[in-house]
């Protein structure tokens, strides 16, 4: 009966292929289960109250955080991806606890800076084993986040860390044991897992574009080039004519991420019913995602991916931003392997641990968590603190 209950979702029975926290592998530290919540309403608690869940305020998409306050920073956007993931997962009848927690962890090893941060970071990490955000957003779940008295990190389940670790390096892979194993060998995560995945796509494209239409460096008439834009363009002005501009590319937005999201729900609806897998490991098993688009439409999300690619990410205002943020990382990093002592003490002492056992690559491996670790703001800020000689007073 227990059993029974705890298989139910949203009060329907859950079918066999959705992830169970009765067959959970579990922790890496096992701990008592929780009289009211379930595990994976646990692992999203833990994550909601990380320190690196509340600096993803502060952290940039695409346009750097001070550049105006009504864009969409790195906390916006995983709302939005959770929202998004929630809505497939309860339509598939899937663990919406844990696609959640996925969804909500998703970009927490993220730079400050976006992208460009995090190419400035993974080219100085070069002679140091690189820089991967998914594999930082598991460094910081498994180690360091400092909160708990009996371990490191927040100890998350495997479920929700196998689906945090989105894409990894078959070198990384190989230190990670059974979470690694399917960049090795093939394999999928969990259909919660995939669900987040996709979430994360129709997300961002869909608010870069809408905060790009926001900060002036598209017009509504550049996307006519863009089908899934245009349709739903002449949609809104057939029905609404004449309404103001925000309303009609809010309107325009709104049907163009409800028709990704109806065409994931019934393209993976039917790849479900085809595979008819009898567990999550028939799941993991697949050579391929079985969340996914349908053909059609994911010719045109890759379309608006190509317009975006072009008019937004290369454009000459975007550029400015990112091409100093990149100095800015890159300058923070080098001062830091070159001067350890520029570090605040608990830095420093960690470099101290990992250089015994690491050498330099220890030395490398703390810079770039402390890199990693700074919103956009507090980054500037201590470029300033190491650089700008009028700050020596
Ligand atoms: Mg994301």
């Amino acid at each position: 009966m227990k059993v029974l209950q705890q298989r139910k979702t949203a009060g329907r029975l859950s079918p066999p292929y959705a992830v169970d926290e009765c067959s959970s592998r579990g922790r890496l530290k096992p701990e008592p289960r929780d009289e009211f919540r379930s595990e994976f309403q646990r692992d999203r608690d833990r994550i909601v109250h990380s320190a690196a869940f509340r600096r993803l305020e502060y952290k940039t998409q695409v346009f750097v955080n001070h550049e105006g306050d009504m864009f969409r920073t790195r906390l916006t956007h995983s709302i939005e991806v959770a929202q998004i993931a929630r809505t497939i997962a309860r339509g598939l009848q899937l663990n919406e606890d844990l696609t959640e927690a996925i969804a909500l962890a998703h970009d927490l090893g993220h730079t400050p800076f976006g992208h460009a941060g995090q190419d400035a970071l993974n080219e100085c990490m070069r002679d140091y084993g690189g820089f991967e955000h998914n594999l930082q957003s598991l460094r910081i779940v498994d180690l360091l986040e400092e909160k708990y008295a009996q371990f490191d990190g927040l100890n998350l389940t495997f479920e929700t860390r196998e689906g945090i670790l989105k894409h990894c390096s078959k070198k990384n892979a190989r230190g990670l044991g059974e979470l690694g194993r399917r960049f090795i060998q093939g394999g999928q995560p969990s259909l919660e897992a995939q669900i987040a995945n996709l979430a994360d796509e129709i997300a961002y494209n869909n608010h870069d574009l809408d905060d790009a239409l926001r900060a002036g460096l598209l017009q509504v008439e550049d996307l006519s080039q863009v089908s899934s834009f245009d349709e739903r363009n002449q949609e809104v002005n057939e029905k609404w004519p004449g309404l103001p501009h925000r309303r009609v590319v809010h309107e325009i937005i709104r049907r163009m991420i409800n028709h990704l999201v109806t065409d994931v729900l019934t393209t993976s609806k039917s790849a479900i019913d085809a595979l008819d897998p009898k567990s999550v490991d028939d799941v993991r098993a697949c050579g391929v995602p079985i969340v996914s688009f349908s053909d059609s439409m994911r010719d045109r999300h890759l379309e608006l991916k190509r317009f975006l690619r072009q008019h937004v990410y290369r454009h000459y205002r975007v550029h400015r931003m990112t091409a100093k943020a990149k100095r800015v990382v890159s300058e923070l990093f080098h001062s830091f392997m070159q001067d350890s002592r520029l570090l605040p003490p608990d830095a420093r002492a960690r470099v101290y641990d990992l250089e015994r056992s690491m050498g330099e690559n220890g030395r490398a491996r703390v810079v770039a968590d402390y890199i990693a670790g700074m919103t956009d703001r507090f980054a500037i800020a201590e470029h300033g603190r190491i650089f700008d000689p009028s700050r020596l007073t």
